[in-house]
């Protein structure tokens, strides 16, 4: 796929712009605090709908405006696609595919895909576990849009579900217990969905990116990554994980009641990295935990081109100057010109010649 224009309206500091992609690789060059990373944050909107840095909408909008917007036009195999996206102060978002507004934001996602790896992701090593959840359920978005519904559906039941046990602190009448049994079924199902999904998306995962971990560190340690959900999954059918979630609840209950708030389902469940058995957090420098980093996301790269049958975008955001040489040459490697790449910098001082010959190079400068 191959991101041929996008325009800002009043997003972030971009009054209005319009940028046409001409090469496979694009650099963004330009001092601090110039919009940069905006560019590559608005990519990322019209990629999955969800921002790395976590923003409010009214964050995204244009300072003392009221209304935001992002368009881009993308072409894949089987034709061009308009995407549009519109911010409102009140948080109320449209999107538009074709110039037809859709009525399911599910309907927008999956048109343009895009990783990416910017110095917030040392988060995924370094970070608790609800930054890897977040990564994780990010690429699931991408590989399969349903999901944004199902995880949706999940954190609703969860929501409404701890709002429930808060009101009903250490009391349980007969028409609360029946209550919660609804309660318990619908965090079951839901959960149990999710569940499934991430652990089998981590088990695609994990191969390809220990492979990747090998090849670039150059070394014998071995990565590995495993899905610890806190309701056990062997039992593949969602009948049965559905069945051990439920008894899982029972032997919480107490606790639940004590606390008020929902101690069981994939909220709380981890991604663990360890390298040679060790955790990855307590492991290595800092240029060994970018390398894990990176393999990760070429990982996330390789599984969505598998999945979705068409490359993704790559989106650098600083953490090119922050590798070394060889590192550098081995995601030259990786990418060639196959995946559409986007990576800012402030200096291109940094870059290998290679890179410079073949990029289109933009400067930016106080949203422009
Ligand atoms: P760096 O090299 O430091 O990463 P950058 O070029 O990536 O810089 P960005 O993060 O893209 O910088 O842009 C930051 C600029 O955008 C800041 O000056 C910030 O104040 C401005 N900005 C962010 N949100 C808004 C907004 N809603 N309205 C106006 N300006 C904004
Ligand atoms: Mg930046």
């Amino acid at each position: 796929m191959y991101l041929k224009t996008i325009q800002l309206r009043q997003f972030r500091n971009y009054q209005e712009q319009r940028v046409d992609f001409s090469a496979p690789k694009t650099i963004l060059v330009g001092n601090n605090a110039q919009g940069k990373s905006n560019l590559l944050e608005a990519v990322e909107l019209l990629a999955t709908l969800r921002s790395h840095r976590n923003s409010r909408d009214r964050d995204l909008i244009k300072e003392s405006e009221l209304v935001g917007q992002i368009t881009a036009t993308v072409e894949r195999q089987n034709g061009v696609s308009d995407l549009s996206i519109t911010l409102r102060r009140n948080g109320r978002r449209s999107v538009a595919l074709n110039s037809e507004t859709l009525r399911r934001q599910l309907d927008f996602l999956g048109v343009l895909n895009a990783v990416e790896f910017s110095s917030l992701d040392l988060d995924l090593v370094r970070g608790g576990p609800e930054q890897r959840r977040h990564w994780l359920d990010t690429l699931l978005i991408q590989l399969e849009p349903i999901y944004a519904y199902i995880l949706q559906q999940y954190n609703q039941v969860l929501r409404q579900r701890n709002a429930f046990l808060k009101r009903n602190l250490e009391s349980a009448s007969k028409n609360e217990a029946q209550e919660l049994a609804l309660w318990n079924v619908q965090l079951a199902t839901t959960g149990s969905r999710v569940a499934r999904r991430r652990s089998r998306a981590v088990e695609r995962l994990a191969p390809i990116a220990q492979a990747w971990h090998s090849s670039i560190s150059g070394s014998t340690e071995i990565l590995e990554m495993k899905y610890a959900p806190n309701v056990p999954l062997e039992q593949n059918e969602p009948e049965q994980v559905q069945q051990a979630f439920l008894a899982k609840l029972e032997t919480r209950e107490v606790a639940e009641q004590h606390q008020g708030t929902t101690l069981v389902g994939p909220h709380r469940d981890e991604i663990e990295l360890t390298i040679n058995q060790t955790p990855a957090r307590s492991y290595g420098s800092q240029g060994q935990q970018r390398t894990l980093v990176l393999a990760l996301k070429l990982a996330e790269l390789k599984l969505i081109e598998e999945v979705v049958g068409e490359a993704p975008l790559l989106l650098l955001d600083d953490v090119l100057a922050e590798l070394d040489l060889n590192r550098q040459n081995q995601l030259l490697d990786a990418i060639q010109d196959r995946f559409q790449t986007l990576i800012t910098t402030t200096h291109l001082g940094s870059f290998d010649s290679q890179w410079l010959k073949s990029s289109q190079i933009l400067s930016v400068q106080a949203g422009r």
